[in-house]
Parts: C-alpha cells; sequence; structure tokens
C-alpha cells in the first residue's frame, strides 16, 4: 500500500479523541509531502538535524513533535522550532529547555518521558523519579515551559501482556500525576504511548496521542 492508502486505513481504526503523530525519521520529505496531501499535519522526528532540514523543506503548517534523545548540546538549535518535544528525560535537560525558551521568548510544550521498560537502553525518569519531580513542585520553577503531559514505551517484546502491563504502569503515574499529585496542574492532558506494532493495546490503557512510523512509512533502512 501507499503511504496515502496506509494512513487513510489507519485513520478509520484511529478512535476519536486520539491523535496520530506519523513518525517520519529517516524517510525523505516526498514520503512526508504524500501524508499532507492525505490531511496529515503532526509529524514526529527523533534526530535534530534531519529535523532541521525538512522544516527548510516542508509547509509551514506542519507540526512537529521530537521525539528522540535529546543531547543537551542540540538544546539550542530545536526550541522554537518544534510544537512539543515530548522525550524530556531528565531534570537537566528540561531546565536547559526552560533557559533557552526564556531567551528566544517562547513558550515551549513538553511531555515527560517515564521509563518502565526492561531495557536498560531506554531514556526516561523512573516512575518515582518522575512523581518526586511533581510532588516537590518544581514544575513552579519553570517560565516558558509547559508541561503537557507524560510519553513512554512499552518493552521490546513478542509478550503482549507484558506491553499492556507497562502501559497500564504508564498511564498509572500519568493519572496520579493529574488526579492526586498535581490536580491543579494546567493542560496537563496528554498521555504518549503506542507505536505501529502496540498502538491499540496503548489506547485501550487510555493513550490519546500515538506515534507511528513504519506502519504508514514502511521500513526504515
Ligand atoms: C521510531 C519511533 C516511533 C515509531 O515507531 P514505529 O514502530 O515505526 O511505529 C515511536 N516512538 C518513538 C519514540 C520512536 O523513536
Amino acid at each position: 500500500m501507499s503511504v496515502a492508502e496506509e494512513l487513510e486505513k489507519l485513520k478509520t481504526e484511529i478512535p476519536a479523541g486520539v491523535n496520530l503523530v506519523a513518525v517520519s525519521k529517516f524517510h525523505p520529505a516526498e514520503m512526508i509531502r504524500e501524508a499532507y496531501a492525505e490531511g496529515q499535519r503532526l509529524f514526529g522526528e527523533s534526530r535534530v538535524q534531519e529535523l532541521l532540514e525538512k522544516i527548510k523543506e516542508l509547509p509551514d503548517d506542519i507540526k512537529w513533535h521530537f521525539i528522540g534523545h535529546l543531547q543537551t548540546n542540540k538544546v539550542k538549535q530545536l526550541v522554537g522550532n518544534v510544537s512539543m518535544i515530548e522525550s524530556v528525560d531528565s531534570e537537566r535537560l528540561l531546565d536547559l529547555i526552560d533557559a533557552e525558551s526564556e531567551k528566544k521568548g517562547v513558550m515551549t510544550r513538553v511531555l515527560m518521558q517515564v521509563h518502565v521498560a526492561k531495557e536498560e537502553t531506554k531514556f526516561g525518569f523512573l516512575p518515582a523519579e518522575l512523581k518526586e519531580y511533581f510532588s516537590s513542585r518544581k514544575f513552579e520553577q519553570l517560565t516558558n515551559t509547559h508541561i503537557c503531559g507524560v510519553m513512554g514505551m512499552a518493552s521490546n517484546t513478542d509478550d503482549l501482556e507484558r506491553v499492556r502491563e507497562d502501559f497500564r504502569s504508564i498511564a498509572n503515574i500519568y493519572n496520579e500525576i493529574k488526579t492526586v499529585i498535581s490536580p491543579d496542574l494546567r493542560g496537563f492532558d496528554t498521555l504518549s504511548m503506542g507505536m505501529s506494532h502496540d498502538w491499540k493495546i496503548a489506547v485501550e490503557e487510555g493513550a490519546n496521542l500515538i506515534r507511528i512510523g513504519s506502519r504508514i512509512f514502511g521500513d526504515r533502512y
């Protein structure tokens, strides 16, 4: 199937209230144009350089979400160029994003990435660290960053029960922050989880933002 056909089919499967980030990393601007022609406006990229090149080539009304590990030395290049940074994985990174946003006079929207998967290589706050961040109300020090919610990934396994448990843990943390720890936080309403192979489980567990790449654009090389 073409990009347009895959996207069209996918959109009939995604329930109302769930937003789709079309993950276009490693794929050429051409393919993004195909999805754009189909009405898709929200895209995800995981490398700063690649993203900046694509921004130059593609229409201005595209909303870009940064979803990869962000190195602190790339924060300057990214801030002001994206609609959301979904992958904030440390307080240090968050503080740098805030300082750079203040310098540029912009408000940056972010998600806090939480790590529940078994793999040691995945980035993110541990659940306890994330809860501590909110219960200590450190977010009140941010002037130019809006924390909009939580992003997470399930373990990379064929064990779908395990995948479901991971998504449930991520959703529980999100809900606890939202309703118990910091119920006064405004605009904390986004739970980003689910990729090509596991997004249906993620949505069942409460995701309202899903990030799908290979299902739309094919394999990455
Ligand atoms: C690449 C990537 C995706 C998309 O993965 P697919 O399996 O291609 O759908 C989603 N989220 C993150 C953080 C990614 O890096």
